[in-house]
C-alpha cells in the first residue's frame, strides 16, 4: 500500500515547496553575501533534513554546515515539555553568524533553548529559518541574537503535519509534500496526538 494512501490532505505540493525554499535562499544569499565570516547554517535534526538540503544548495556562499538534535517532544510527543536537547556542533560558532534551520516552529521552546545554547558559545548572531511556523501555538518567544533574521517559509494551520522531512512516529519523512494524516493513522500510533490534534478530524 502506498504511503499516500494515509493522507488526508497535501497542504504543500513539492512545486509550491521548491519554489519557496529558492525564494528563502535568494533572501539569505542577499543578506549574507556582505557579511564575513560567511554564515554556519545548523540544521535541527532530524526534521530539518531535507529542508536544509535543498536550501544551502541554493545559497552560494561558503557556508559551513552541521546538524544539532532536540526532541521536544522525546517519546511521550509531549510538547508542552523543555526539549531535552544534545548539542555537539562540530562547527566552532564563537564569532560567527549562524542560521538555524528548522523544520517547523510550534511552542518555540525548542529554538529558544538552541539559541541561548549557540549565544552563550558566543555566536555574534543568530538567525532562524525554518519552513514552517505556526504562530498560535507559541509559549516562549523566539528571540534572535545580535542582528539575527527570522526567515519563515509557510504560516502553517494548527494541523499536526508530516512529510517534508517532519515524522510521526518516525515515519513519513520522506514524502516530497507537507501534509496531514487521516485521523486514523494518528489514533495508530499515539493517542496524546490524536487528542491534542483532535481538529485533525475534523479538517475538510
Ligand atoms: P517547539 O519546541 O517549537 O514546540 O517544537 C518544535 C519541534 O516540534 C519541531 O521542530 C518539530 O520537530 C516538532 N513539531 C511541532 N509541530 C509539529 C508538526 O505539526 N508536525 C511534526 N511532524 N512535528 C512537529
Ligand atoms: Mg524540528
Ligand atoms: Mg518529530
Amino acid at each position: 500500500m502506498s504511503l499516500d494512501s494515509h493522507i488526508e490532505r497535501v497542504l504543500w505540493t513539492p512545486d509550491q515547496i521548491s519554489h519557496r525554499v529558492a525564494q528563502l535562499a535568494a533572501h539569505i544569499t542577499h543578506d549574507f553575501q556582505p557579511v564575513s565570516p560567511p554564515p554556519v547554517v545548523v540544521g535541527v535534526a532530524t526534521g530539518a533534513f531535507l529542508f536544509l538540503a535543498d536550501l544551502v544548495r541554493q545559497i552560494p556562499l561558503p557556508v559551513s554546515v552541521d546538524f544539532v538534535r532536540a526532541e521536544s517532544y522525546g517519546s511521550g510527543t509531549q510538547s508542552n515539555k523543555a526539549p531535552s536537547v544534545s548539542i555537539n556542533l562540530k562547527v566552532d560558532v564563537q564569532d560567527k553568524h549562524v542560521i538555524l534551520v528548522e523544520d517547523i516552529v510550534d511552542t518555540g521552546c525548542t529554538l529558544s533553548c538552541l539559541i541561548a545554547h549557540l549565544k552563550s558559545k558566543g555566536a555574534s548572531s543568530v538567525s532562524v529559518c525554518t519552513l514552517l511556523d505556526k504562530p498560535v501555538r507559541r509559549k516562549v518567544e523566539v528571540e534572535l541574537v545580535g542582528e539575527g533574521k527570522f526567515y519563515c517559509g509557510f504560516q502553517c494551520p494548527d494541523y499536526f503535519v508530516v512529510g517534508y522531512g517532519m515524522d510521526f512516529a518516525e515515519l513519513y519523512r520522506n514524502l516530497p509534500f507537507v501534509g496531514v494524516l487521516k485521523p486514523e493513522y494518528y489514533k495508530v500510533f499515539d493517542r496524546f496526538i490524536a487528542e491534542e490534534y483532535n481538529e485533525i478530524s475534523r479538517a475538510p
